[in-house]
């Protein structure tokens, strides 16, 4: 039975077609189980009814055509209930609806089971058998677990198989869930981009012409390293932050100490350019895709993508020139930075990916042109997407591939909303945030991964409230020297000249990893993370603050921040370790330059639970505090922040947060220390009006939200959003939250700033 089971799971997790899948589990259940009949209904939640899709025993000709109500026949029970429904004979059931069309009338037993991903019905198996009995336990148990094991390959399958259903009798105009990139809604038809060459389609060879080779293989390496110079430099006028930072790796990479001389000593050893090209490669990629870590597992579609273009210029392919379409999405397996680097100019309007994640440079580009992405939306048929037309809608993550005319309409009515939207809170991006009863509140940036220094200087926000210095870290080989780091520092304090720059200390670990510091744990998250690997390196730490004081002589904007700080003493040993960098370089300076050296103020980040009973004793020891509400929801909650399966109940406007948030704001406030926020909440509007209310009056968000959240602010009172709060800590649960912030900003006419439309 084991045997047969994991067989029939493993068969319809590959089939590419949800049809042909679902035929072939019914023929293969009814066939192991020896009964008469099976067949699966599908969920569709829009009508409220099961739809009979694929049976080995009921008429063919009510496939697709016969309906059973969520409470309807003893199938609707099965949906109703959830749970396994077995009974001897169906047709005596109080439930039990004759259906002629179906067929059906010999049969008498009957075990139906629910199909459930994430608490979500999708669908019902029903075995059926002549004979009046009841299934036995092994039976049960056996169709029980198949329906669990599918589950997730019917929820991908079930996207994948949504043209199929689309020709056939149901238009269902269902949306395929991916991972929600970069935010905007897209209609137009899809491009599908094939790499030009594939290093996959290589067979390798071994060669007697060393020397050409090596000479093919450095024309290829100086070609693609002015490919990348070209991508870029058509990009940095659009891009002001270190997106681009992409194409230096790549160059970087190519260099003799890197895969450069793998590659060249591949071909010493007479293997042709293209083989050793692919050996090196694809020993990387192996080596990438094994790796624990997200981000760098991420790094392998990079090095492929730097192979197959390296193999294009090796093979001397002419670029076909595909002809693009005015507007188009771009839909690839793998987005990769340089394709959207090739086709944005050329109508693109947004990006379709199979793989990766928002971690990935496509989504960290598309975020960066403000171009909507959906990424990692798997098992799609990607050969089926080329000129289809399609929607992408970047807040929810989901793609509508082919959708119908009333669904167009819905979008595109939608999109000249947000344009609408977008031109009417611009109005606003250089005015104060201060609401209609004269409440003020300060905007920052965060900044780091999407910096834009030229952009933020018109971007209305009073400074940088949170500068992630890690991402800087993460695109380099090894670890930045001192040097260097003041360069990059400089330009930053720089380009807020009198506004204030509050700098994090480097905080990696978590989800984020250098990759030349690899970290392997468990539990990262609860692991060797922020000030507790810099508390250990104190020379790593100390040339980190070394340079940001460095960088600081002139401008005197900075503030130096501690992230991840659960004990006092880790401020105190921080605190020591910045004094003694201080009095380093006062004596290392230049005598004009000692002058100027200031100590900045330093602050903690309030986002590991503990500190929220130390407020008192911290107060004493710090400049500031500011609250980071996207880890300290993570450990209050204890829902990982990255983890897909949990994401629905990751919330910071759960009870227990949004109490905590407040006590903190009231410490705050009771010990006299300046307190702001930069965790994503502030950038939400419900987020940005409860903090206010709760007394945060320096908030800090992506730039793309500060004028969003200046028109909310602009928008609604002090007295409203303080009564929006109280009402909001009487609820015991998320849910009721959710619910009320959303209907109280529909009130307010804010509900354009929560979905797509306004
Ligand atoms: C936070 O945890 O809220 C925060 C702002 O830091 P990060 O998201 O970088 O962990
Ligand atoms: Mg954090």
């Amino acid at each position: 039975m084991l045997t047969s089971l994991r067989r029939i799971v493993l068969e319809f997790s590959q089939n590419t077609e949800l049809d042909s899948a679902l035929h072939r589990i019914v023929s293969q259940i009814k066939q192991v189980m020896k009964t008469d009949c099976c067949s699966i209904y599908l969920a569709d939640h829009q009508h409220q009814h099961l739809v009979l899709m694929s049976s080995d025993g009921l008429a063919k000709d009510s496939l697709g055509q016969t309906t059973v109500g969520f409470t309807e026949g003893v199938v609707g029970l099965v949906a109703q209930r959830e749970e396994p429904l077995n009974i001897a004979n169906a047709k005596l059931h109080p439930h039990f609806v004759h259906a002629p069309e179906v067929k059906e009338d010999n049969f008498n037993a009957f075990l139906g089971t629910p199909i459930i991903h994430q608490r979500k019905l999708l669908g019902v198996i029903a075995i059926q058998q002549e004979s009046a009995r009841f299934f036995n336990e092994n039976e049960e148990a056996f169709i029980v677990t198949l329906a669990a094991q599918i589950a997730t390959s019917m929820a991908n399958a079930e996207a994948s198989g949504l043209i199929a259903f689309k020709q056939g009798h149901h238009q269902w105009n269902k949306a395929v869930q991916g991972v929600a990139g970069s935010t905007g809604i897209a209609l137009a038809p899809m491009l599908m981009v094939q790499p030009h060459a594939d290093l996959a389609s290589i067979a390798v060879t071994k060669i007697s012409n060393v020397s050409e080779q090596v000479a093919r293989f450095e024309q290829a390496v100086i070609k693609t390293r002015n490919d990348y110079n070209v991508m870029a430099s058509k990009l940095e006028n659009i891009i002001v932050d270190n997106s681009l930072d992409i194409f230096e790796l790549y160059k970087q990479l190519l260099d003799k100490a890197n895969l450069g001389r793998e590659i060249s000593d591949k071909i010493a050893q007479s293997w042709s350019a293209e083989s050793a090209l692919k050996l090196v490669i694809d020993n990387y990629v192996v080596q990438f895709e094994s790796l624990e870590d997200p981000y760098l597992r991420e790094r392998s579609s990079d090095i492929k993508d730097l192979g197959n273009r390296l193999l294009f210029n090796l093979q001397s392919l002419n670029t076909v020139a595909k002809s693009t379409p005015e507007n188009f999405i771009l839909v690839a397996e793998d987005v990769t930075a340089s394709m959207v680097a090739e086709y944005q100019h050329q109508g693109l309007k947004g990006i379709v990916s199979l793989r990766g994640s928002n971690n990935s440079h496509a989504a960290i580009l598309a975020r960066a042109l403000a171009l909507p992405a959906v990424m990692g939306i798997e098992r799609i048929p990607l050969g089926k997407l080329d000129k289809k037309l399609c929607i992408i809608d970047g807040y929810s993550g989901e793609l509508f591939v082919d959708p119908n005319d009333a669904l167009i309409r819905e979008y595109e009515h939608l999109i000249i909303e947000e344009d609408a939207l977008a031109d009417k809170v611009k109005e606003v991006e250089q005015l104060a945030a201060e609401t209609p009863d004269g409440k003020n509140v300060e905007l920052f940036l965060n900044a780091g991964l999407s910096t834009g220094f030229d952009h933020s200087v018109n971007s209305g926000a009073a400074g940088i409230g949170l500068y992630r210095t890690e991402i800087p870290f993460m695109n380099k080989s090894c670890f930045p020297s001192e040097l260097e780091q003041t360069a990059l520092y400089q330009q930053v304090l720089h380009g807020f000249p009198e506004k204030t720059v509050t700098m994090r200390t480097l905080d990696v670990g978590g989800d984020k990893s250098l990759p030349y510091f690899p970290i392997q744990e468990d539990n990262p998250f609860l692991g060797w993370r922020g000030i507790r690997i810099t508390l250990d390196h104190p020379e790593i730490f100390l040339v980190q603050v070394r340079a940001m004081m460095r960088a600081n002589v002139e401008s005197k904007n900075l503030e130096i921040m501690l992230p991840m700080i659960a004990s006092v003493n880790e401020v105190d040993d921080a605190i020591r370790l910045i004094n003694q960098a201080y009095y380093e370089l006062s004596s290392e300076l230049e005598i004009e330059q000692q002058k100027s050296l200031v100590r900045p103020r330093i602050g903690i980040m309030i986002e590991v639970p503990s500190v929220i009973f130390q407020l008192g004793e911290l107060a004493s020891k710090v400049d500031f505090f500011s609250v980071g509400s996207n880890d300290l929801t993570q450990y209050l909650l204890a829902v990982d922040r990255n983890n897909a399966r949990v994401a629905n109940i990751f919330s910071s406007y759960h009870p227990a947060v949004l109490k905590a948030l407040t006590m903190i704001a009231e410490e705050s406030n009771k010990y006299n220390v300046p307190l702001s926020f930069c965790g994503e909440l502030a950038s939400e509007p419900a987020g940005a009006l409860l903090l206010m209310a709760m007394g945060y009056e320096k908030l800090s968000m992506n730039p793309h939200n500060i004028s969003r959240i200046k028109w909310v602010i602009r928008h609604v009172s002090f007295n409203d959003a303080k009564r929006i709060l109280q009402k909001s800590l009487t609820f015991s649960n998320t849910k009721q939250v959710h619910s009320y912030l959303n209907e109280q900003l529909e009130l307010l006419g804010l509900g354009g700033f929560i979905r797509a439309g306004m």
